[in-house]
This record gives C-alpha cells, sequence and structure tokens, in this order.
C-alpha cells in the first residue's frame, strides 16, 4: 500500500516535471532553461547528459550521458565516496543494469576514484555490467588510486568487458571504433589527442576527449586537457578535418581552470552553453583568489561566446567543509530539436550568482 502510494506519487511527480519540460519546448525556441525548482529531477528525454554532484566539496569530474537504452559515462570522480553518490543518482536512468560505454579521461583521483571498489564501497566498474571501456593510453602515475583503477579494469576485462585504448578507437584498430553509431543520428565519437601518443609533463594532457555528435550539433568532453593539448587539438583538427566546428554544448575544461579552455580553443568551437562539474569557491588546487575554479580567466575567454554558464556544486566556507549545489544535478536535454537545462537546485548562470559578484570582474561582454 505504501509503495503504490509512493509510486503514485512518482507518477504525479513526474508527470509534473515533463509537464513543465513539454511547456518550455513548446514555448522556447531552442535555448530557455527551466528550473523544475525541485531538490531532486527525474527526465526521460531523447537524448540527456547529466552532471551529478559528487556529494563532497572536491573536485572532480562525472558526467552520465543517456539515450534510450543506452548508458554512458565519463569518469566518477571526485573521491571514492563518490561512487555510491553517482550510483544512486545514474539508478534513477539505467534499467538493464548494464553501462554500454565507459570512459576513463587521464589517471587523477578525482575523474577515476569512483570507478575502483574498495572496503565496503562498490565502485562504478564492479557496480554495473560493462560494455565497451575506453580509456587513456599514456600516463605518468603510479598511485594508488591509479593502480586501483588499473586492476578493477582487468578483473572487468576477464568478467567480459571489452577494453580499448582512445588511439585504438580513434585508428578503428583492433576491433575498436572512432565513431560509435548510437542509432536515431546520434553518435559517440573518439577525438585524436596528440597526446595518446606522445609524452605529456602534465597528466591532464593525457585526457580522452570525445564528443557526442547528434544531427549536425555537438557536444565536448575534453576531460582536464590543458591549453598545449587544446591547440594541439584545435591544429589537428583544423589540419585534417577543416576544423571541430561550433559546438552546442562545452563540459567546461578542466573544472574551469585558468590553464584551460584557452583562447585558441574557444575562438574554434565557441561553445553555446557551458557546464562545469566543480565545486566553486573550492581551494583544493589553486589558492590564488582569481584562478580559484571557475577562474577569472576561464571566465573572460568565454565571455565572448556565450553567458551560458552552469556549474554543480559551491563550497562556502571550503575550511570548514560546508558545501551546497550551486545548479546543483544539472541535465542537458535535447528532446526534437529543442533544449532545455533542468537544475536540481537554482537554474540561475554563473554571472547572476552571489558568488560571481562576489569573487569576479563581469566581463565586458556580459554587461
Ligand atoms: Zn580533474
Amino acid at each position: 500500500m505504501i509503495d503504490l502510494l509512493k509510486s503514485k506519487k512518482i507518477a504525479a511527480f513526474l508527470f509534473a516535471v515533463i509537464a513543465a519540460f513539454s511547456l518550455n519546448a513548446q514555448t522556447a525556441e531552442n535555448s530557455e532553461p527551466v528550473d523544475a525548482g525541485n531538490s531532486h529531477i527525474i527526465v526521460n528525454g531523447d537524448l540527456s547528459i547529466h552532471f551529478p554532484e559528487l556529494g563532497n566539496k572536491y573536485t572532480g569530474d562525472c558526467v552520465y550521458i543517456n539515450y534510450g537504452d543506452i548508458d554512458i559515462i565519463i569518469d566518477a570522480g571526485s573521491k571514492q565516496a563518490s561512487a555510491a553518490v553517482i550510483k544512486t543518482y545514474i539508478d534513477n536512468y539505467i534499467q538493464d543494469g548494464k553501462l554500454e560505454y565507459v570512459i576513463a579521461t587521464h589517471a587523477h583521483e578525482d575523474h577515476i576514484a569512483g570507478f575502483n571498489s574498495k572496503g565496503n564501497i562498490t565502485g562504478i566498474l564492479e557496480a554495473y555490467e560493462v560494455g565497451t571501456i575506453i580509456d587513456f593510453p599514456k600516463t605518468n602515475s603510479n598511485t594508488a588510486t591509479c593502480r586501483n583503477y588499473i586492476k578493477t579494469r582487468n578483473k572487468i576485462i576477464e568478467n567480459g568487458a571489452v577494453h580499448y585504448t582512445a588511439l585504438q578507437c580513434y585508428r578503428n584498430e583492433d576491433g575498436a571504433m572512432r565513431i560509435y553509431d548510437l542509432g536515431g543520428g546520434v553518435q559517440l565519437e573518439i577525438l585524436y589527442n596528440y597526446y595518446y601518443e606522445n609524452y605529456a609533463k602534465s597528466e591532464n594532457n593525457y585526457s580522452v576527449c570525445v564528443r557526442i555528435n547528434q544531427n549536425g550539433s555537438y557536444f565536448l568532453f575534453t576531460g582536464d586537457l590543458e591549453q598545449d593539448g587544446e591547440e594541439k587539438l584545435v591544429e589537428y583538427y583544423q589540419d585534417n578535418y577543416g576544423g571541430l566546428g561550433n559546438c552546442m554544448l562545452y563540459k567546461g575544461g578542466h573544472h574551469g581552470s585558468n590553464s584551460s579552455s584557452s583562447e585558441k580553443f574557444m575562438s574554434q568551437i565557441k561553445p553555446e552553453y557551458v557546464i562545469i562539474c566543480t565545486c566553486a569557491g573550492s581551494s583544493e588546487y589553486r589558492a590564488a583568489p582569481r584562478n580559484i575554479f571557475p577562474s577569472q580567466g576561464f571566465v573572460d575567454r568565454v565571455a565572448p561566446y556565450t553567458d551560458k554558464i552552469y556549474i554543480t556544486t559551491i563550497a562556502p566556507d571550503y575550511a570548514k567543509n560546508i558545501f551546497m549545489p550551486l545548479n546543483g544535478n544539472i541535465i542537458f536535454m535535447v528532446s526534437q530539436g529543442n533544449i532545455s537545462i533542468l537544475c536540481s537546485g537554482d537554474n540561475t548562470v554563473l554571472k547572476d550568482t552571489q558568488w560571481f559578484r562576489d569573487n569576479r570582474i563581469m566581463p565586458a561582454e556580459w554587461q
């Protein structure tokens, strides 16, 4: 009886969310964000790209993509305990217990920790059946987290998962594919990165770069690729493909760091929407106020192209371990050519937040 009541409540709630979304889809032309005003949102649409919160004050990446029966996860940061938070979130969507594609961009903890199992925590790689796992061809890392990741990955390969490096994918070698056709005009494409096969001083430059293509639009994920890697990416695609073209959605590179989202890269992809997995105001990696994520440099270089920037989490007081949703869990939805952004927290764009007013200088383009 209680279950019935519960499922009725869920159905009513889902209906309200879908109704709100449908209204938006009919009235907005391709751009207006929707705030469902709920702390928890579940949507089922044609293609949805999710940026879940990670349950702590730390910076880390996790992107979950749902397209019909296909489930894709790119990274599982930020800490091992995030695995449980991510699982709770993606269990709202995964029907068959299977992740068709798993991508691990590079060997840093804030991208792979949640893949691993440890103690009584089951990591994402073992919590689901994994179809194909694609990861970084190179690393300089020898951390316990990285060793544990490789051990866990090898275990799931033994149990039937298919493993390729991003370089094998890009080269269409050994059964790996550059483009995985997901049906209905949607593709998962593994991009080329110079550092798949060359030494990089910064681990970040080894990041696997992918995009989801949908009927001429694309959504871009470059992990923590740094300026140097971004510039090589731009040059390679200009030389070999006539350029990357304009990007509908860009996952803000390296959590909004000053060392990524370079001018050359932004002028090439001209992002329309930017969503960042980060904890605004967290001094975990950068001490200088202007370089704390999302950095002033990131803001200044993105500003000529868009002010539609969304951020998962905020740490109002990092030292006291206080963190909370900024936009919260963010869902970028594409349904019948219409785009909606649903946030479990506030749906305010970065420039209109109090944190931005207190910590950043408004670029001329946004005034
Ligand atoms: Zn990172």
